[in-house]
């Protein structure tokens, strides 16, 4: 069995493997051939590849052979001729804007496993590219925040007055929103949260932060399948508004990160509510490139509107590329170790589990997957 690790495309820092992981491939009989330079985004030479028993070459060389294949973002299949038919493309390959792309890999005879495609459910948690990443874009969204905003986040008493601390609100509270509010926290903000989950209430006064819901309003249930959220009734976006309306003009900080699977993010911040805030507050709009959840914003940007800064914020795990990295090789290395057959010293998915017809979206020449069958 040999496995390959592509060297990424220009603006993608990240790497698919990490000496750890190949190490761990090498331990289950796997042969690693990692394309060079593929480390260096996330400062992982070549050399520190081969130390944990990898080969390195060009992509041609790494390609030959494989039967696994590697990769952060989803390459364009003409990159990858070469790679031998009934290859595994593992990776995040973003199903739901590239079908043609997946179409090609299925054109090229790749069996192509899109991970963030991984259903939510314990047995995958280990597994999950998107916790992963969110999560350190948390921390980073509040990062970048307290680095844009002209104040101080903790409360400081000096022998020349007292600081006081920053208000951070924190909307939408998933992965990313959690870490979000623990990083505020720990820089000494005042923090409150908001979420439609119910079920979100406790886990952020557990974090020492205050919960700030709607209440007493029908429809405002807005837990879906898997966990994630669903869309809500108007009565309960009209509520919603109100409530952000009051809470809003008194916060320093805003991190918005709401999402609805498939569909535009939600709207949570208008123009009207954002002219209430203090010139020189900052929202940060992790929702950027699903629309984001504030008006005006505009992915990869940071504009002003009425002082205050909204940072349309794109990819943020990309900006802790050894991190991102190694957490993203990790959930690789975990799936493929799930489903490694010792016998045959392979990689087996069979058809019927879970996790398999969640990820799969082509085979044999094929897209097979019900949400690409479906759109096509
Ligand atoms: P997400 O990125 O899809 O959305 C972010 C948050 O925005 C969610 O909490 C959502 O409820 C919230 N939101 C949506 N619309 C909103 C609105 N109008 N106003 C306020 N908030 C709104 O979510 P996520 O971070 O991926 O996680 C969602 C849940 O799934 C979490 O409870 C998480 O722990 C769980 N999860 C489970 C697994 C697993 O079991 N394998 C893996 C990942 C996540």
């Amino acid at each position: 069995m040999k496995v390959a690790v592509l060297k990424e495309g220009a603006g993608e820092t990240r790497v698919a493997a990490i000496p750890e992981t190949v190490k761990k491939f090498a331990g289950l009989g796997a042969t690693v051939a990692v394309e060079k330079g593929a480390g260096e985004g996330a400062t992982i030479s070549d050399a520190e590849y081969e130390g944990a028993g990898a080969a390195t070459g060009s992509r041609a060389d790494v390609l030959k052979d494989a039967d696994i294949i590697l990769c952060v973002s989803g390459p364009d299949a003409s990159t990858l001729s070469g790679a031998k038919s009934g290859a595994l493309l593992v990776g995040a390959l973003d199903p739901a804007k590239r079908s043609e792309a997946i179409a090609d890999y299925a054109k090229a005879g790749l069996e192509a496993l899109a991970m963030e495609w991984m259903p939510r459910i314990t047995r995958a948690q280990s597994m999950d590219i998107l916790s992963s990443q969110s999560n350190l874009a948390g921390y980073k969204a509040v990062v970048d925040a307290a680095s844009t905003y002209g104040r101080a986040f903790p409360m400081m008493m000096t022998a020349a007055g007292t600081v006081s601390p920053a208000k951070v609100f924190v909307m939408g509270v998933g992965v990313a929103g959690l870490q979000a509010i623990a990083t505020a926290k720990r820089l000494g903000a005042q923090v409150s949260a908001t979420d439609v989950r119910s079920a979100t209430k406790e886990q952020i006064q557990s974090l020492g932060a205050k919960p700030i819901f709607v209440e007493g309003v029908a429809g405002i249930e807005g837990e879906g399948q898997g966990g994630y959220a669903s869309e809500t009734s108007p009565e309960y976006q009209a509520a919603q508004a109100e409530l952000v309306s009051g809470h809003i003009a008194k916060q320093d900080i805003v991190i918005t990160t709401a999402l609805i699977p498939g569909r535009p993010a939600p709207r949570l911040i208008s123009d009207a509510q954002l002219a209430t805030m203090r010139p020189g507050s900052v929202i940060v709009d992790l929702a950027a490139e699903a629309g984001g959840n504030v008006e005006g914003c505009v992915a990869g940007e940071t504009v002003v509107r009425h002082g205050v800064a909204i940072v349309g914020a794109v990819q943020l795990a990309r900006t802790l590329a050894a991190d991102s990295s190694a957490l993203f090789a990790r959930n690789l290395a975990n799936f493929l170790t799930a489903f490694w057959d010792k016998e045959k010293s392979e990689v087996v998915l069979p058809d019927d589990d879970e996790i398999v017809t969640g990820i799969r979206l082509t085979r044999g020449g094929a897209v097979v997957h019900e949400r690409l069958k479906t759109a096509q």
